[in-house]
């Protein structure tokens, strides 16, 4: 059985500590004011006996008496005298001597006369320095042998003096008895020792107060450090180190013996966070960091703990009974917590969460690597905004081959595997095509053809996306000007990534591409994603003003889907804008996609910009955009994405005044059959 150790409080220790030189003062100053006491008694006794021999005795003596001895009428008158005093009760016995040593008096008229032999007490007092008063046990052989039987006596000797100088005459011996002098000294002992005691008790609860409200302070303060160090200043949750502490000891710090069952850690992070601080503000974003830790909290068990771990980063510890479905379900419950817009300043945001989950056993045998994990989760669930990612042990190995696949890269620009696709933008007014979105893909010699979506974002984190970026336009812009040799007057369209926008020298390179192929730069679209504009928007400004002022449209791509505010939108030197496809292909089938539709196209008027549709897939939804002024569109209905020499015979159908155009001119919206079927 583990031993039990009892910790006293620092207060109970220094209770204890300082009780031991309290007492030891206690007892010190006790025995000094005893001794005081005996030593002041003693010195009162000899004071009396002194006064009873001055003013009692000597008066009635004559030096002659003395040397000669009393009468008996003198002893009597003595005896007399010395019954009259108060003293009385107290005295034991009287003694004069003369200086020769013999008794002239003595109450105990039985040794007058005697000479007893002289002590050192007796010389002393004879040569006029006597001792001070003492207390003396009478014992037979020695100079008290006649006061045995008297009790223990105080002892004090008087010189006696006629004249003021030489030695005394004689000397008055007294002793007192000592029980009355030992029962006051007690008293005196008793109440002093009471004083000291109350004195030193209260000056311990003194100091006892001072120590626990010292300790009480110092306890807060502490608690205090403690919260500061494990909990997040903004939001009041538990903080990254807390998180650790609470995750380490879900794992039994170590001990496999102390291993929990199962656990789960849930990263969230707020999509978009960057933007919205950017664009609100930082008080605003406090304010939504703060109401997104309100509303997770109560989603969450009694056993579950939630933190802040920086930034836009929240965890959520879950234990778990087993199943991976238990850390999915709340999962779901936090984003559902999100769904209510957060209305700030009278600004209705919709803020989502991508979450990234692990769980231990089944993912990792460690804090570190679950944590790991869950982030690698959150990665993934983030490339794919507001998704909840479950750890796959896959994503490892699909990670070496995504590195494996942009060590890839440059080979493949050098051996020409990157090849364009062609998917035309239709009039959606007089039916004709007059232009088209050039689409990268990857002619990979063992993957076959691979989409840009798995590798864009790849080569999107390096430098390579400048040189693949430059290639597809040296690419279209060298098949758009063969198109316009052939009688097709095109315009085309390229997408930018966001790293292109903080090329400076872009423009110029751009309007190189475009002198040489001896195409106009009105001929040309650059398509920007609003998020990709937003991440640095002074430099993407600047880079999308040079390109307009050479005369190359800018068109903002999936328009809707990012975080972008309308008045952000308008610093934006843009010509178009593209619907995102999520609207567009559910506008049918929703009243709300629809309504957002429709106001695009009414944004897009009244900032005079041209508006196309993407991701048309039916006959419907192509009518309804016709029907409601949008001005281009283009999808899967009108034609898939394709390579030139498939789509230039569909072309020539469709662009107006090509060769053999007429043929077909009354074509409106295209059936999908019209279509290829390359994607
Ligand atoms: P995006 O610019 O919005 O391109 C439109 C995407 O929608 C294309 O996918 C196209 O194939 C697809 N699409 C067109 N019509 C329909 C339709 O009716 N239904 C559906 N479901 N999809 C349709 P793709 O070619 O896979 O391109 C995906 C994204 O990759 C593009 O989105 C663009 O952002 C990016 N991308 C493509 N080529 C390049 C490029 O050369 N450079 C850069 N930076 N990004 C590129
Ligand atoms: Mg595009
Ligand atoms: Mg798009």
């Amino acid at each position: 059985m583990p031993r039990r150790r009892t910790h006293l409080s620092l207060t109970g220790q220094v209770a204890l500590l300082s009780l031991i030189p309290i007492l030891a003062l206690g007892f010190v100053l006790a025995r000094v004011l005893q001794s005081q006491i005996v030593t002041r008694t003693l010195a009162d006794a000899g004071e009396s006996a002194q006064l009873i021999a001055r003013l009692g005795i000597q008066p009635r003596l004559t030096p002659q008496e003395l040397r000669a001895g009393l009468s008996t009428p003198d002893v009597d008158a003595l005896d007399e005298q010395l019954r009259a005093r108060s003293v009385k009760s107290d005295l034991a016995r009287i003694k004069i001597w003369n200086n020769r040593g013999r008794i002239v008096y003595s109450d105990d008229h039985a040794l007058i006369g005697r000479s007893p032999g002289e002590s050192d007490d007796l010389e002393d007092a004879l040569r006029g320095e006597p001792d001070p008063a003492e207390v003396v046990t009478p014992s037979l052989h020695t100079e008290t042998a006649s006061e045995v039987g008297l009790g223990r006596l105080v002892e004090v000797y008087v010189p006696l003096r006629f004249v003021d100088s030489g030695p005394p005459a004689g000397v008055f011996e007294i002793y007192l008895s000592y029980r009355p002098i030992a029962a006051a000294i007690g008293r005196d002992e008793n109440m002093i020792a009471l004083l000291v005691f109350v004195g030193l008790a209260l000056l311990w609860a003194i100091l006892f107060r001072i120590v626990a409200s010292a300790s009480r302070r110092l306890s807060r303060q502490a608690r205090e450090n403690d919260r500061l160090a494990r909990y997040d200043q903004l939001t009041g949750l538990p903080n990254r180190t807390l998180f650790r502490e609470r995750l380490a000891r879900a794992f039994g710090d170590g001990s496999p013996a102390a291993r929990a069952s199962a656990v789960a850690v849930l990263l969230l992070d707020i999509d978009a966070f960057k933007q919205i601080n950017d664009t609100l503000g930082h008080r605003t974003g406090d304010e939504v960091l703060r109401e997104v830790a309100r509303r997770l909290q109560p989603r969450l068990g009694p056993e579950a703990l939630l933190a802040r771990l920086g930034n836009d980063e929240y965890a959520i510890l879950q234990p778990l009974e087993g199943a991976v479905a238990e850390a999915l379900a709340v999962a779901g419950a936090a984003q559902a917590a999100m769904e209510a817009p957060i209305t700030l300043d009278g600004v209705a945001l919709n803020v989502e969460v991508s979450i990234g989950i692990a769980v231990a056993p089944d993912h990792a045998h460690d804090a570190d690597t679950l944590l790991q994990r869950a982030d690698m989760a959150l990665d993934r669930a983030r490339s794919h905004r507001g998704r909840v990612e479950v750890y796959s042990p896959t994503y490892d190995q699909s990670g070496a081959a995504r590195l494996a696949l942009l060590g890839e890269v440059r080979p493949a620009l050098e051996r020409g595997e990157f090849v364009l696709f062609y998917q035309p933008q239709l009039d959606l007014a007089s039916g004709r095509v007059n232009s088209v979105e050039a689409l990268l893909r990857w002619h990979h010699p063992q993957r076959g053809m691979v989409a840009p979506l798995e590798f864009i974002s790849l080569i999107e984190q390096t430098a390579l996306v400048g040189p693949v970026t430059l290639y597809v336009i040296e690419l279209a812009l060298r098949q758009l000007a063969a198109w316009r040799a052939g009688g097709l007057e095109l315009g085309i369209s390229v997408n930018l990534s966001a790293r292109n926008l903080h090329e400076p020298e872009l423009a110029r390179q751009i309007e190189a591409l475009l002198r040489s192929h001896a195409v106009p730069a009105a001929a040309l679209t650059v398509e920007v994603t609003e998020s990709a504009a937003m991440a640095d928007p002074d430099t993407a400004v600047g880079v999308l003003d040079t390109l307009r002022a050479l005369g190359v449209g800018v068109s903002i791509d999936d328009f809707g889907s990012g975080h972008a505010s309308i008045a952000y939108l308008a610093r934006l030197p843009a010509t178009e804008l593209k619907i995102d496809r999520s609207f567009v292909s559910r506008m049918c089938e929703s009243p709300r996609e629809e309504a957002i539709v429709r106001t695009t196209i009414d944004l897009a008027r009244h900032l005079e910009l041209r508006v196309v549709a993407e991701g048309i897939e039916t006959t419907d939804v192509c009518e309804r955009l016709a029907a409601m002024g949008c001005d281009i569109g283009q999808g899967y209905l009108i034609s898939r994405p394709a390579p030139a020499e498939e789509l230039t015979p569909w072309l020539r159908d469709h662009v107006p005044g090509a060769p053999g155009h007429e043929r077909s001119r009354e074509v409106r919206a295209p059936s999908a059959s019209a279509a290829t079927t390359r994607s």
